[in-house]
């Protein structure tokens, strides 16, 4: 499938399989692609050595989740399976105890089964349960969270409920053990967030979906190993007019004025882009590639602060004759577990014993050696580089010992077979991958370096700028990174709205600049939406954000329009469903998507253009009708992004709109008298000029008070009915709202704590109140609205709001 490009450059730093994935995923969306890696080869640990006939995968090489790679390739109508062959392994894992035993664990539920009742019968039901806690962990962690992006805290606060109903703060071990009596079955079943650089007595339990993983998608070796599938998608890459450049260091990210703008080479040369992804170790990337003035404090503490994963040690060689009996994968346990992790971990020591991962790709692919030998690669987590050890002394002497005890124990005899031999230290993860400490998987995984702790996808503190792979969420191993892929993908525009908004000067796209205008002048409903479900946060910024976006138009005008006539403009764009100015246009799709009526935005436009004459308003009536306009209309519009069609929930969400307009009104009389607009109904205050309402004379003083407070009086009216409508809202989207209408309330609570007296400066709400009356509508947002308020009472307000919404 061709895919169209537009003029939007990508670079990807790193071709390890996140950066494979996130290059493959920017093409897709439309973006020119160049990927740049210092190794010799694509895969990043994944690398290929291939000596005297030997073959070696030099990293990963259990595949757990393959569908995740059918979804790179569907992305360009093509199969996986017909590039890559992959054949499920039995066992998937063989443990060999110390006294010589062994569990095989994998193939069917009955033969795991079989294999447990060997060792332990009564743990059989505990596997069971183990596995439904499994399958719990791994709805929520792989399901809903590996993709969703956590660069905001209160993501991770709305999860955190979800996350501790699983007791993913205990550890796997704790897991584990929770089901299972035995020891050996307990190490046996404990010791997967090694394959991820995590200590199983320190790792948090999320990483306990690995079971279910298994169960359900089986354990794979693609013929050909790693390699085939590298190679598969180099084809794809190619294929698809990806860029790839090996042999090519980045030297650093360059940034201007907090934007990411291209990379400077080792070699001096710079090359540009308009997105950049870096699947480098963040911990690299953030210490050498970006100057700390332009990181976020956030970056900067997580890197003074970060854990890192154990180093390895990794034997490759030969044999010159074969060992049929060695499964393809073996875990190698030593006498001591909890102890020896310790020494890891902990001490930063390296041990005289050790447990062994054993690769023997032979047992499966006899490509891998010449006819009659083995190939084989044998892995030993040992400390990494924060410990003080001398690889250069060390490693032969860990590689002796490795030797002979497997020589001792599986494979009989190897002091005479090996050959063609060599190792990979944790110096050598540190120069040739630049893995900060010569880790082997970056970050641990540690519950207080996961989601929104670990690194962010988006870089803290720089736009254009986004991070893949083992360091960032949701963590390593190849799920873990292509899932880190797709959360980038969820992150980065379309190429095509990317160019439209470039090529308009507009710098960022609509939702971007929608936050960034909101975090500045929107603060309560930024302030309120993170409380939104994902799902309909963005949708509901865009909606926002555009009404502001209008509003400053009423104010500024708009590229040599005045605002008159930028305002008409927009109307008429709005009417024909075509714009060519890209906040327009977003607002027309997001009108499409919501299924929007265009008449109340465009009574919301003639609302805010009424504001540019002189107001005077004479009564209530007018005034309630220009809040419907202004701010009913938005409520109405909201409600349709969140998802609720409902026409009662509609007539409710106006009054909410028009109770926070009426506090608006209230709170910023100043302001608007001074641009000639007078909201105080002249019913109630008499003709004054708005000029009088600026800083009015004691004499006026007493009847503006009581105006504003019948005015607060009419507001709450509309607060209670807008919050009596909360009910028809999504679960996800009610405490926004609820918040939102709550910390709009409370200027009017701090107003009429001022006696009313507006003129003595912009009532705002303290942040401690603001969190106070937030806190109070998180609690009851879930009960709302019946038991909250008292049948009837809306009832009043939402006739007049019907009554104002019919124009009467
Ligand atoms: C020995 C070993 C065995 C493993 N076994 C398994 C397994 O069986 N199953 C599994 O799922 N996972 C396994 N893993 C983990 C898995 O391999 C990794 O978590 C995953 O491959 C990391 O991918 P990544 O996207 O983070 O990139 P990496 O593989 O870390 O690649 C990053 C690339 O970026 C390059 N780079 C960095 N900085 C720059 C720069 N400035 N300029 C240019 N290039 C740069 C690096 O050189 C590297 O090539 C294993 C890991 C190891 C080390």
């Amino acid at each position: 499938m061709k895919i169209e490009t537009f003029e939007m450059k990508a670079i990807v730093i790193g071709a390890g399989f996140g950066g494979i994935a996130a290059a493959l995923r920017l093409r897709a969306k439309g973006y020119e692609v160049s990927l740049i890696d210092r190794c010799a080869g694509l895969g990043g640990r994944a690398q290929v050595f291939e000596r005297d006939g030997f073959k070696h995968d030099a990293g990963p090489t259990v595949i757990t989740a393959p569908f995740l790679f059918d979804e790179l390739f569907a992305l360009f109508g093509e199969k996986f399976k017909d590039h890559v062959q992959l054949v499920p392994l039995t066992p998937w894992y063989r443990f060999h105890f110390p006294d010589n035993t062994q569990f095989d664990y994998g193939g069917t539920l009955e033969q795991t089964l079989a294999e447990i009742a060997r060792i332990e019968p009564a743990d059989c039901d505990g596997y069971r349960s183990l596995l439904v806690q499994s399958e719990k962990i791994f709805k929520v962690g792989f399901v809903q969270l590996s993709a969703e992006p956590f660069h905001r805290f209160f993501t991770m606060l709305r999860q955190i409920p979800a996350l501790l109903r699983l007791r993913c703060q205990d550890t796997v071990w704790q897991l584990v053990s929770r089901h299972l009596k035995n020891p050996k079955l307990r190490q046996a079943f404990s010791i997967q967030p090694l394959l991820v650089g995590g200590n199983p007595f320190d790792t948090t339990s999320i990483y306990g979906l690995i079971h279910y993983l298994e169960r359900a998608h089986g354990v794979h070796f693609a013929m050909g190993g790693t390699a085939a599938i590298t190679e598969a998608l180099g084809a794809l890459m190619t294929r698809q007019g990806i860029n790839v450049q090996l042999n090519t260091t980045v030297r650093r990210i360059d940034i201007d004025d907090g934007i990411a703008s291209g990379v400077t080479l080792e070699n001096g040369s710079s090359i540009a882009a308009d997105v950049i992804v870096s699947n480098a170790d963040p911990a690299h990337l953030y210490s050498a590639m970006i100057r700390p003035e332009d990181q976020a404090p956030s970056a900067r503490l997580k890197l003074a602060t970060a854990e890192f994963s154990m180093g390895l040690f990794v034997l490759y060689f030969g044999t010159t004759r074969q060992y049929p009996g060695v499964a393809h994968h073996t875990i190698w346990l030593g006498e001591r577990y909890r102890e020896l992790l310790a020494d890891i971990f902990d001490h930063k020591e390296l041990s005289e014993d050790f447990s062994l991962y054993l690769h023997r790709p032979t047992a499966t692919d006899a490509s891998f050696a010449p006819a009659g030998c083995d190939s084989f690669y044998v892995l030993c987590p040992v400390p990494n580089l924060q410990g003080a050890i001398d690889w250069a002394v060390q490693g032969p002497r860990l590689q002796a010992r490795i030797v002979a005890a497997l020589a001792a124990t599986i494979l009989p005899g190897l002091d005479d077979s090996i050959t063609s031999d060599f190792v990979m230290t944790p110096e050598n993860f540190r120069s040739d991958y630049l893995s900060a400490y010569g880790a082997g998987f970056s970050v641990a995984p540690l519950f207080r370096q996961s989601a929104w702790f670990r690194f962010h996808n988006r870089a803290e503190g720089i736009r254009n700028l986004y991070l893949v792979g083992a360091g960032t969420h949701p963590g390593a191993g190849l799920p873990g990174v292509l899932c880190s892929a797709k959360v980038v993908d969820a992150l980065v525009p379309p190429a095509q709205v990317a160019a439209q908004l470039a090529a308009r000067h507009y710098p960022t796209p609509a939702l971007e600049s929608a936050d960034l205008v909101l975090s500045r002048k929107g603060k309560s409903f930024h302030w309120a939406r993170r409380w939104m479900a994902t799902a309909h946060a963005a949708s509901a910024t865009r909606l926002y954000g555009f009404c502001r976006y209008v509003d400053d138009i009423a104010d500024e005008g708009m590229v040599g329009l005045d605002p008159r006539t930028a305002l008409g403009l927009i109307a008429q764009e709005i009417t024909c469903g075509e714009s060519p100015n890209p906040k327009v246009a977003d607002m027309i799709s997001l009108m499409r998507e919501g299924n929007i009526p265009p008449e109340l935005m465009l009574t919301f436009i003639d609302g805010i253009t009424s504001d540019l004459d002189t107001v005077l308003v004479a009564d209530e009536g007018t005034l309630l009708r220009y809040c419907y306009q202004a701010a009913g209309t938005v409520g109405a519009m909201m409600c349709r992004v969140l998802g609720c069609d409902d026409p009662v929930a509609l007539r409710h969400a106006v009054d909410l709109g028009i109770a926070m307009q009426l506090t608006n009104i209230c709170r910023d009389v100043s302001d608007d008298a001074r641009a000639g607009r007078r909201y105080l109904p002249a019913s109630i205050v008499g003709e004054l000029a708005p000029q009088a309402l600026i800083k009015p004379e004691p004499a006026f003083q007493p009847q503006l008070r009581a105006c504003i407070e019948q005015l607060l009086n009419t507001a709450d009216r509309y607060y209670r009915s807008g919050e009596a409508g909360l009910a028809h809202l999504p679960f996800g989207s009610r405490c926004s709202i609820l918040v939102a209408a709550r910390v709009y309330r409370a200027i009017g609570t701090q107003l009429r704590c001022n006696n009313h007296a507006y003129w003595l400066g912009r009532t705002v709400v303290q942040r401690r109140t603001k969190m106070l009356v937030t806190a109070q509508a998180l609690t009851v947002s879930p009960l709302f609205p019946r038991f909250w308020i008292p049948a009837g009472q809306h009832d009043a307000a939402l006739h007049d709001a019907i009554s104002v919404y019919q124009g009467s």
